[in-house]
This record gives structure tokens, C-alpha cells and sequence, in this order.
């Protein structure tokens, strides 16, 4: 198990439809990285830990693998959610909550966007690993907190319901 854990996969190197070039190393099955130029954007593990539980590595990897790339070529559906929010949102007049609010929701948007890209990209292959590998409390645990959390959190900062 150990062992399994700290094992870490070759680096890929991808380039994104826009044009943006990129490193992917998921590394120990939980952490990935994704490393544009110098920067480098780790990536939290509970995602991919509630998302692949109970999945054999190969797969875990190979999902986990098209989700952080899902992060490269969803990044400019998070800048434009983050774009509006700045423009619409009312989030700096609410303070640290409302800084707070936009962060995390702007995290759920482009998390929902990465695993929708994995569904789209891997296509019948992400369906005979969940069948073989039923996952459903993960998986609901993710889509419905990740839904919520960009779905009224966005509708509080745009202030829709209150002044
Ligand atoms: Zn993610």
C-alpha cells in the first residue's frame, strides 16, 4: 500500500486547445500537479479521492491523469465564471466572506468543468470503470457539493437576493 502510494507516474507533457503548454505529473496517487511555465498548481487530493474511491490504480491514474489536464482546457471557463463574478458580484462590499465566497466558488465551477471534460474525454471508458467500480456516494458527494457550492454561492455574490 505504502508503496503503491508514493509510486510517481512520468510526467506528461500536454498543450491545451488554446495553445498553452503544460506539465502533468500526478504524483502518489493523491497530489497532482499541474505546471504551467514556472508555476505550478497543485492540486488538493480530495477531489480525486472521493471521485476514485475503490478504483484500481491504473484507472485511478488515467481518470485523475484527464482531470488535471481538464483543468488546462477548462481554465477559460473558470477565468470567464471569475470575470463575471468580478464584474456582476458584490462579493468585495461582503468582506472576507464574500473574497471568501468567490474563491471557493470559483473553485467548484472549474472543478465541475475539469470532471465534465474527464465524462466527455473518456466517454465509454468512464462509464465501464464506474460500472465495473460504483462509486455513487463519491460521486454525489461530489457533483451535489461542488453544484451547490458554485450554484448559491454564486447567486449570493451576485446579490440577486439581498442587497
Ligand atoms: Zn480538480
Amino acid at each position: 500500500m505504502m508503496e503503491k502510494e508514493t509510486a510517481v507516474t512520468p510526467t506528461h507533457h500536454v498543450r491545451s486547445w488554446y495553445g498553452l503548454s503544460a506539465e502533468i505529473g500526478v504524483e502518489n496517487n493523491l497530489w497532482h500537479l499541474v505546471r504551467v511555465g514556472q508555476v505550478a498548481l497543485p492540486h488538493p487530493p480530495a477531489v480525486n479521492l472521493a471521485l476514485r474511491r475503490g478504483q484500481p490504480r491504473q484507472e485511478r491514474l488515467y481518470l485523475s491523469f484527464l482531470h488535471e489536464f481538464g483543468h488546462l482546457q477548462t481554465l477559460p471557463v473558470a477565468v470567464l465564471h471569475a470575470l463575471w463574478l468580478l464584474a456582476n458580484g458584490r462579493w468585495r462590499r461582503r468582506g472576507f466572506w464574500g473574497t471568501l465566497a468567490a474563491v471557493v466558488a470559483h473553485e467548484a465551477v472549474w472543478e465541475m468543468a475539469s470532471e465534465s471534460y474527464v465524462l466527455i474525454k473518456a466517454k465509454g471508458e468512464y462509464g465501464r470503470i464506474y460500472r465495473r467500480h460504483p462509486n455513487l456516494a463519491g460521486r454525489f458527494a461530489f457533483w451535489s457539493v461542488m453544484f451547490s457550492l458554485a450554484f448559491y454561492l454564486t447567486r449570493w455574490l451576485a446579490g440577486k437576493n439581498e442587497g
